[in-house]
């Protein structure tokens, strides 16, 4: 027997006619690349990406069409992919901080028939389209024609000029939203390829509207129509971490940072904006902890943070709370897990602690939220002991975890449907999650593993450095050893043996780093994490000609 409640296909089209209609005077501003702060309401942007939904039709986008955009976090980003999305076409976000010739790869593959880019990138991705075979028919500029850049040619469209004059509504002729199955492709997001080849995660707008339920349960980002939301984590790194979705669904006013996100750029629109809510990974909170540090100033309106995309240090989590009254939330997910997998909100057992007491737990990744199954496993396959000391690698099974990637043939589930996430991890009883290294950057030390993350957790609280990092370089005699790359802050110095000194009794001896280096800075990938691939490959060399008997 059939329920008898109504047919509502869940898709993302109804979100933002949500907002419009619900919350249609709340705000987004947005730090526009051409300098100045734009502010625009919901409603405004449902009429502009409506405006956008006419213009692709009209450049014969049709569903399953894929529609590029390479840009910042910015309103005219949102009308774009919510233009494109209602339409059934496929938003595809590009990470412009990837190498040109990569770019043009996922392009290919992907099939990207129209990209719209912000101007700044005018100049790197029409050469790139200039001399690299792709789909691409045209290419729509974010700004208007005053902004037009010397480079770009006149098949080139300027976008304000583009969609001026153009319907705003369906009774004025734009084309209806939806109409479509709620399992339709909605949007389409590459791995950044820290460890392979870049892979397409192509969401479903089932699973991007079931993401925003998940994200919106209190235990998780917990958003309301009273929050004011920094997303400082990219759009185009998975969905900006579901809140280009979820912020709309509850009619939370929207501050979008653009391209400056150094300490002090965050700061000033944290301040001047009140925002109450931001998300970023680690990189980003250490470089506005360092601009407080240097200032003196505060977090006036600022009430909570989400930091993921890598581990969480517990100094971070500490000064956040301690000295500025934030709640760290520590989150762990990926792009095939929409990607919110897990959140560190504390049980009622924990939140009764004090807080010292609760960082060890808060540390940790998180237990999973309704609609994320969990399970650690072994080489072969077979379940391991969920007893929080176990470590195997964590398996991911739900509606919004992904079951392939696109045009790419092969298996990505086991037997029992759950994704191989790459990661190694503890899990408790209670489905906590430690995450103890990415399968490719865990350290083998004579048989046994050694946790990078840890060592850096641990690092990271030394009052000198800035940024840590810990790589398996090859060793003759333990086949790897820990190699330590310390970024230490302005103006601070170090020995190699006072970074040792500090490590010493507070991890087992055989995890002691054999050697320290610092660096001016230590490298970053596309999406902002430390790009350990590179370091491996930059002191590969490093312990070749250790003597047999001295490591260890
Ligand atoms: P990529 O870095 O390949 O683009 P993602 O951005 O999807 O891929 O990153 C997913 C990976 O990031 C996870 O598999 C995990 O290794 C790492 N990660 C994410 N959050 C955390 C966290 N809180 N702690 C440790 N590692 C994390």
């Amino acid at each position: 027997m059939l329920g008898l409640m109504q047919d509502w296909p869940l898709t993302v089209d109804r979100i933002l006619d949500h907002a419009a209609s619900r919350h249609g005077g709340r705000e987004i501003v947005s730090r526009s690349v051409e300098g100045p702060v734009v502010r625009t309401t919901y409603a405004e942007l449902h009429a502009r990406a409506k405006q956008v939904s006419h213009g692709l039709r009209e450049l014969g986008i049709a569903r399953g069409d894929r529609v590029a955009t390479l840009a910042w976090n910015g309103g005219r980003h949102m009308e774009a992919w919510y233009g494109v999305m209602g339409i059934g076409a496929v938003c595809h976000t590009l990470n412009p901080r990837l190498h040109p010739d990569q770019l043009c790869w996922i392009i290919q593959n992907a099939g990207d028939r129209v990209i719209l880019a912000d101007i700044g990138f005018a100049p790197m991705l029409l050469a790139a389209l200039a001399s690299h075979p792709t789909p691409v028919e045209r290419v729509i500029l974010l700004s208007d024609e005053v902004h037009r850049p010397p480079e770009a040619g006149r098949r080139v469209l300027m976008y304000e000029d583009w969609i001026a004059g153009r319907p705003t509504s369906d009774a004025a002729g734009a084309p209806a939203w939806g109409r479509f199955g709620e399992e339709t492709a909605c949007g389409l997001c590459y791995t950044s390829g820290t460890t392979g080849d870049p892979k397409g995660v192509l969401y479903s707008h089932r699973s991007n509207f079931l993401h925003t339920l998940l994200v919106l349960q209190a235990d998780v980002m917990g958003l309301s129509a009273a929050d004011v939301i920094l997303p400082i984590v990219p759009m185009f790194h998975a969905n900006a971490w579901g809140v280009a979705f979820a912020a709309p669904a509850v009619g939370a006013k929207l501050v979008m940072p653009g391209q400056r996100l150094d300490g002090a750029s965050v700061h000033e629109l944290l301040e001047t904006e009140g925002v109450t809510f931001s998300a970023a990974v680690p990189t980003v909170w250490q470089g506005l902890l360092q601009h407080l540090d240097a200032t003196g100033e505060k977090l006036s309106t600022l009430r909570r943070v989400v930091i993921g995309g890598s581990a969480c240090s517990e100094v971070l989590l500490r000064r956040f709370w301690e000295d500025y009254g934030v709640e760290v939330r520590h989150a762990w997910g990926m792009t095939e897990t929409s990607p919110v997998g897990t959140m560190s909100t504390p049980g009622a057992e924990t939140a009764a602690l004090p807080f010292d007491q609760q960082l060890p737990w808060r540390v940790k990744q998180g237990r999973p939220p309704l609609g994320i199954e969990l399970k650690l496993a072994d080489e072969d396959g077979a379940r391991l002991a969920e007893d929080g000391a176990t470590a195997g690698r964590l398996m991911v099974r739900g509606p919004t975890v992904a079951r392939g990637y696109f045009a790419r043939d092969g298996e990505v589930l086991d037997a029992e449907g759950f994704f191989d996430t790459g990661d190694i991890a503890t899990l408790d009883a209670h489905g906590v999650v430690q995450v103890t290294d990415r399968a490719k950057d865990v350290i083998k030390s004579g048989g046994e593993w050694i946790s990078s993350i840890e060592i850096e957790n641990i690092v990271t609280g030394h009052p000198a450095v800035a940024v840590a990092a810990v790589v398996g370089v090859a060793h003759p005699k333990w086949d790897e050893r820990p190699l330590l790359l310390v970024q230490l802050k302005p103006g601070q110095v170090a020995e190699p043996v006072a970074m040792q000194d500090y490590l010493s009794g507070k991890i087992a001896k055989w995890w002691m780093p054999d050697d320290v280096v610092f660096l001016d800075e230590i490298p970053l990938g596309a999406t902002g994490k430390v790009d350990k691939k590179g370091l491996r490959a930059k002191f590969a060399e490093r312990y070749a000609a250790a003597e047999l008997s001295q490591a260890g």
